[in-house]
């Protein structure tokens, strides 16, 4: 390799790094992970994927967040991650209106 196409090489491979690396930012930050039944929180507020509670389910929960509708849903009480709709955790409370 001479001196050129060794810097045009690294060039090259520079930019493409950085886009690699934006393009996994992007991608988490889209990709909402589900809650991890021994994440921490989640053990503490005692969440399960399905709840056993009758009546009482993420989706009609004050606190759940994002569209309706949908399977997996954010939760304020977990920045960042999903809960199922049909979950349920000992933060539930009874959604107003
Ligand atoms: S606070 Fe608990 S019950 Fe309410 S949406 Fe979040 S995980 Fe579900």
């Amino acid at each position: 390799m001479n001196n050129v196409n060794r810097r045009d090489f690294l060039k090259i491979s520079g930019s493409s790094l950085i886009g690699l690396t934006l393009g996994g930012v992007a991608l988490s930050a889209n990709a909402q992970e589900q809650v991890a039944l021994d994440d921490p929180t989640a053990a503490a507020l005692k969440y399960v994927h399905a709840s056993e509670v009758e009546g009482q389910y993420c989706d009609n929960c004050q606190y759940i967040q994002g569209e309706e509708g949908k399977e997996w849903r954010p939760c304020a009480f977990f920045p960042g991650k999903v809960v199922n709709a049909k979950g349920w955790c000992a933060g539930w409370m009874k959604k107003a209106g």
